[in-house]
């Protein structure tokens, strides 16, 4: 060991210059090494130790410097400098605490003035050991403080992130929800529009447009099922466009067999495409088999049963969702409506035409007949009478009786094909009225004197109530007459005492006769009956030769002069029946 000429002033120049470095440091560790190399190089020592301070201020680790276990556990027991021995504590004290040491061995070796000078560059040390910790806490603090900082901002983008999700997520959800509301109402139109359509295209390419509306589409197909062929027919086709349409037949595997078996509805998208296709024996029915990556198919219903199938198709993976599948459902029942009203109104229609066809085919053949028989009959009712007034010669009781009878049917039977052509014509739209302005008085006056003479004795008063300024009215004088005879003939048959009363009245527009009895009366039940044709009621039956035509030909005759007739009728009591006329007659 050298020592200096001055060891003194050299000594304190270098602490000196040592603790200005010493205040450079900005750390701890670097600074404490330091420290130990200087304070040894001050010393000119071998060995020494200094100690690291730790935040609780207790000396944790040695610095080598060859000591033993024994030597660091008796370092932080010393809170003073100790000078006498070999070995050297120098504590480092700053703002009243200990720091730390530095320990020194083999101090005898030095010289005083450099044992007196060592506390002073421990003071150094300790001063700028505070120092640094300091700035190693704060800037320990800034660390936290901007890991703080880092990690409130990464909770706040976190946040952010998911508050941003969210709000995308509900938006997705109004979003949808609004679109389901406008399919739902735009639906709701769509479908009563459908169902109301007996025009089946139109019905179909409704439907088509609502379903382009309210989900991804591009292939879409109306099946019906043809029981008689035991066909499938698909009614409406659009694959890219309207394809023409085609017939197929009915099997067991198959979509469309499938759905018309079971009832159920389908929905496969993507993955379970395949698996769902295959396991009911089905291909994708469309002529872009590769691009279908998504099916959806219902039963069309009508009267609780499967009349056919409507499906979608789309390209898109997932595209139908259980919300598409029940909107599918809902036109498809509207679509089924329309069909069956469709075939309704088709079955009806046929029905009115075969009905009107028959109809005129009786009236042609009615026409025909009856002016085919009038003549025969007519010369066999003339003949009769000239036989029986004995032109040919005498005729005895006997023969008298016979050609009364033969008269008596022919008439009857003249009766009748004039009632059968007239109703041929009515029907035909044929009978023409010759329209004359009339006083009814004289016609009621003519028949009620036929009418006595239909009476055959029976205890019967004929009555009329007539105004005298009974006003006259535009009608067809014979089909007037008709009527008049028809009803009072009628009262005769089915009464047996009492009266008959022909009654007339008026006012402003209308002219009103009735004619009435004290006869049997009708059933209630019967007098919606008594104005069809051919029918005779079970009153009738047995008293009268009746045909069951009068009645309806008067009531077709008087509704032809533009009035109505009608009936009362009490049974027992007797029958009214009437009927108005207007006053001025508009054709
Ligand atoms: P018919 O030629 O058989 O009389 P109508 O059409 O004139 O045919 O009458 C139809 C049926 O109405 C009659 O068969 C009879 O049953 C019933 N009828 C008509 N007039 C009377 C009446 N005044 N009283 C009771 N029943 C009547």
């Amino acid at each position: 060991m050298t020592i200096s000429a001055d060891p003194t002033s050299q000594f304190f120049q270098q602490a000196l210059a040592l603790s200005q470095a010493l205040h450079e440091f900005k750390s701890v560790t670097p600074l404490l090494e330091f420290a130990l190399t200087q304070t040894l190089a001050l010393s000119q020592l071998e060995r020494g130790l200094i100690g690291l301070v730790s935040e609780t201020n207790e000396v944790k680790v040695a610095v080598a410097c060859g000591l033993t276990e024994t030597d660091l556990a008796r370092v932080h027991l010393r809170p003073q400098a100790e000078f006498n021995a070999d070995t050297i504590y120098l504590p480092l004290i700053a703002q009243e605490a200990v720091l730390g040491f530095i320990y020194l061995e083999g101090a005898n070796s030095l010289p005083a003035t450099l044992k007196v000078g060592l506390p002073h560059f421990a003071n150094h040390v300790a001063l700028a050991l505070t120092n640094v910790r300091a700035i190693e806490t704060a800037h320990q603090l800034q660390v936290t403080l901007e890991q703080k900082m880092a990690e409130r901002t990464a909770d706040l983008t976190q946040a952010n992130r998911q508050l941003q999700k969210e709000i995308a997520e509900r938006r997705r959800v109004e979003d949808a929800l609004d679109e389901r509301v406008l399919s739902l109402a735009a639906l709701y139109q769509i479908s009563q529009d459908i169902a109301a359509q007996l025009d089946l295209e139109a019905a179909y390419a409704a439907t088509h447009r609502a379903i382009e509306q309210i989900m991804s589409a591009e292939a879409f197909y109306i099946a019906l099922v043809d029981e008689a062929r035991q066909e499938f027919e698909v009614v409406y086709l659009f694959d890219r466009g309207r394809l023409p349409n085609r017939r197929y037949p009915m099997q067991q595997t198959g979509l469309n067999s499938y759905i018309l078996r079971t009832g159920r509805t389908v929905r496969a998208v993507d993955d379970s495409l395949t698996a769902v296709m295959t396991a009911m024996g089905a291909k994708i029915a469309t002529t872009q088999p590769g691009s279908v990556r998504s099916v959806l198919a219902v039963p069309l219903n009508a009267d609780a049963k499967a009349i056919g199938v409507m499906s979608a198709q789309s390209y898109a993976p997932y595209a139908y969702t259980e919300t598409h599948e029940q909107m599918l459902a809902t036109l498809a029942n509207q679509v089924a409506i329309a069909i069956s009203n469709a075939r309704l109104f088709q079955a009806a229609q046929v029905a009115r035409l075969e009905a009107e066809q028959a109809n005129r085919l009786k009236s042609r053949f009615l026409a025909s007949m009856s002016h085919e028989l009038r003549t025969p009959l007519n010369s066999i009712i003339n003949f009769a009478y000239l036989l029986g007034l004995g032109v040919e010669g005498e005729i005895n009781l006997a023969q008298a009786d016979l050609l009364n009878r033969i008269g008596d049917s022919g008439r009857y039977l003249l009766g009748l094909i004039n009632d059968l052509l007239d109703l041929a014509k009515i029907e035909a739209g044929k009978l023409e009225l010759f329209l004359e302005e009339l006083d009814l008085r004289p016609l009621i006056n003519s028949t009620l004197s036929t009418t006595a003479g239909l009476l055959r004795n029976k205890p019967i008063e004929l009555r009329q109530e007539v105004p005298d300024d009974l006003p006259t009215v535009v009608v067809d004088a014979t089909r007037m007459r008709q009527v008049l005879l028809n009803l009072l003939s009628n009262a005769t048959k089915f009464t047996l005492q009492g009266h008959i009363t022909v009654r007339v009245w008026f006012d402003a527009t209308t002219l009103t006769v009735s004619v009435q009895d004290t006869g049997l009366g009708i059933a209630p039940r019967d007098l919606p009956k008594v104005f069809e044709e051919f029918i005779q009621l079970e009153n009738a039956a047995r008293q009268s030769g009746g045909t069951g035509l009068g009645l309806p030909i008067s009531k077709k005759f008087i509704e032809m002069h533009g009035g109505q007739m009608w009936v009362e009728s009490v049974v027992g009591e007797g029958s009214r029946f009437f009927f108005k006329l207007p006053r001025h007659h508009s054709t």
